[in-house]
C-alpha cells in the first residue's frame, strides 16, 4: 500500500480515466517488485566494473552488447539480438596540456571527441582567452597563431555546449591553431568534461580539448593581469576505420498485438573516461530491468514492449539511424519510444511529445507512479537514438526527468556507478516498467 495513493488528488489534476483502475495493481507489483532488492544497481555495477567505458569501435563495447544479450535471455526476454550497426572508431592516445609560462603548470584537460590530434612534438603558442563568441569576433585580429581559450561560464548544457561543438572551427577560421574549452557542466574537483566536437567544412581542422572549470579559472585570472600566456598541447587523436558493433534488441511479445510496440532505451556506448554509468549504462540497465521485471511478474501486455541499447550516441548517433532504417516497416505500428539518458537519479516523471490527447493519457498514467516520486510530465520528451525514428514516423517520444546534478560528473573521469544510488535506479526501473505496461497494455492505442 502507498499511503501516497490515499491523498486527495490536486486541484489541477485531470480527470482519471475509469480505465485506469484496472492497472493500480499491476503498477503497484511492478513498483514493490523493482523495490524489492538491488538486482538493477547491481548488473549497473557488473556492466560498468565488468567492461569500464565503451566508446564506440572498442572492443569493450561489443563485448558489453554480446554479454547483454545473453543476459537478456537468461531474463526470459524473446527475439533477442545484435542487428548490426557500423560505427565511427575514433581513438584519443596519449594526451597532456601544460601552461609553459607564466609558470609552469599541468592542466587536467581531456580531448574532446573527433578531434585531430596535434603533431607528435605538440602545439606550443600564446593563449588568448575569450568570453564568448562574441568576444571571438571582436579579436578577431589578435587570433592568428595562437591557441583560443574559451572560457564560458557554464549556464545550462544547451547553450554551452555550442563552445565544445562549434568553437574549434570558429577559431580556427580566424587562425587559431589550437583550442581550449572551459569543461561543459559545473565547477566539481578539477574534473575535465569531454564530448564531442563538430568540425565545419569551411575551417581548418585544429586539436581541440577541455580543460577544468578551475584551470579555466587560472588562465582568465593570468589574462586580466596581462601576462603572456604559453600552452603546450599534446595529443595523439585520430580516426581509424568502421568497426562493426550493434544495437542490443530484446523484447516482449504482444499477447494481443504483436505488432504495435513500445519501445524503451538507452545508449550502451559512453564517452572513453569513467565507466560510463551515469552516461548511459544506468539508461540501459533500467530500460532493461522493466522488461525483466514485466516478465518475472507474469505481466504481458497487449502490444509488444522491445527494449534497445543503442550504439554510437557519443560520436555519430548511427545507431539511432540504422534502427530506423530497419525497421522503417514496423514504424508506423510504434506508439510510444521512450530514451533514458539523463541519469538514474531521484526520478521526477517524463518529458513528453505527441498530441494533447496522448498528454492527458500520459498524464493519468504518470499518477500511479506518485508513490515513487516520478508523476510529473514535462513539455518535451525525446532522445538522440529514438529522434530519427520519431521524426520518420511521427511516434509520441518520451524521455525521463530526473532531479540528480547530471552534469556533475557528465563526460568525467567521475562517471563511476559509486554516484549512482540503488534505491534511485530501483525507482526509474519501477517509473519505466509502470508506463511501458501500461500504454502496451490499456485498450486504446495512445492518442487515440
Ligand atoms: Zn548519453
Amino acid at each position: 500500500m502507498f499511503i501516497t495513493s490515499l491523498l486527495p488528488a490536486p486541484l489541477h489534476a485531470q480527470p482519471i480515466p475509469d480505465w485506469l483502475d484496472h492497472y493500480r495493481e499491476p503498477a503497484n507489483k511492478l513498483i514493490a517488485e523493482a523495490l524489492s532488492d538491488q538486482t538493477a544497481w547491481r548488473r549497473l555495477a557488473l556492466l560498468t566494473d565488468m567492461f569500464g567505458h565503451r566508446l564506440s569501435g572498442s572492443p569493450q563495447l561489443n563485448n558489453a552488447a554480446r554479454w547483454a544479450a545473453e543476459e537478456m535471455k537468461r531474463d526470459g526476454l524473446e527475439n533477442v539480438r545484435l542487428e548490426k550497426v557500423m560505427v565511427p572508431h575514433w581513438v584519443r592516445g596519449r594526451e597532456s596540456g601544460e601552461v609553459i609560462e607564466p609558470a609552469r603548470h599541468t592542466m587536467v584537460m581531456l580531448g574532446l571527441g573527433d578531434s585531430v590530434g596535434t603533431p607528435p612534438d605538440g602545439v606550443q603558442a600564446d593563449v588568448l582567452v575569450v568570453r564568448n563568441f562574441a568576444d571571438l569576433e571582436s579579436r578577431a585580429m589578435q587570433i592568428r597563431g595562437r591557441i583560443v581559450l574559451f572560457n564560458a561560464p557554464f549556464t545550462n548544457y544547451e547553450d554551452s555546449r555550442p563552445y565544445r561543438s562549434n568553437g574549434p572551427s570558429r577559431a580556427a577560421r580566424y587562425g587559431a591553431v589550437a583550442v581550449l574549452v572551459r569543461s561543459v557542466g559545473p565547477p566539481g574537483l578539477r574534473l575535465a568534461h569531454t564530448g564531442a566536437l563538430q568540425y565545419a567544412s569551411d575551417a581548418p581542422r585544429i586539436p581541440a580539448a577541455a580543460i577544468s572549470t578551475e584551470d579555466a579559472d587560472r588562465l582568465q585570472r593570468m589574462a586580466d593581469r596581462g601576462s603572456r600566456i604559453i600552452v603546450k598541447l599534446l595529443m595523439e587523436a585520430h580516426v581509424e576505420p568502421d568497426v562493426e558493433s550493434a544495437n542490443v534488441v530484446g523484447e516482449l511479445r504482444g499477447r494481443e498485438r504483436p505488432d504495435e510496440y513500445v519501445v524503451v532505451g538507452g545508449h550502451l556506448d559512453s564517452w572513453d573516461v569513467g565507466a560510463g554509468a551515469s552516461d548511459d549504462g544506468g539508461g540501459c540497465v533500467v530500460t532493461w530491468e522493466a522488461l525483466r521485471l514485466m516478465k518475472k511478474l507474469g505481466l504481458r501486455p497487449r502490444r509488444t514492449v522491445r527494449v534497445v541499447l543503442w550504439v554510437n550516441e557519443e560520436n555519430g548517433g548511427r545507431g539511432g539511424v540504422a534502427y530506423r532504417d530497419a525497421h522503417r516497416a514496423e514504424l508506423k505500428g510504434h506508439v510510444l519510444m521512450l530514451e533514458s539518458d539523463t541519469g538514474v537519479f531521484q526520478p521526477t516523471g517524463f518529458g513528453f511529445s505527441g498530441t494533447d490527447r496522448a498528454r492527458d493519457t500520459i498524464r493519468a498514467v504518470a499518477t500511479l507512479l506518485r508513490g515513487v516520486g516520478a508523476d510529473q510530465v514535462g513539455p518535451n520528451g525525446g532522445g538522440s537514438d529514438i529522434d530519427p525514428s520519431v521524426r520518420e514516423a511521427g511516434v509520441p517520444a518520451m524521455s525521463t526527468e530526473v532531479s540528480g546534478d547530471y552534469f556533475l560528473i557528465h563526460h568525467t573521469q567521475a562517471d563511476t556507478v559509486d554516484k549512482i544510488d540503488p534505491v534511485d535506479v530501483a525507482k526509474n526501473a519501477a517509473a519505466i516498467a509502470v508506463m511501458a505496461f501500461v500504454v502496451a497494455d490499456m485498450p486504446q492505442r495512445l492518442g487515440e
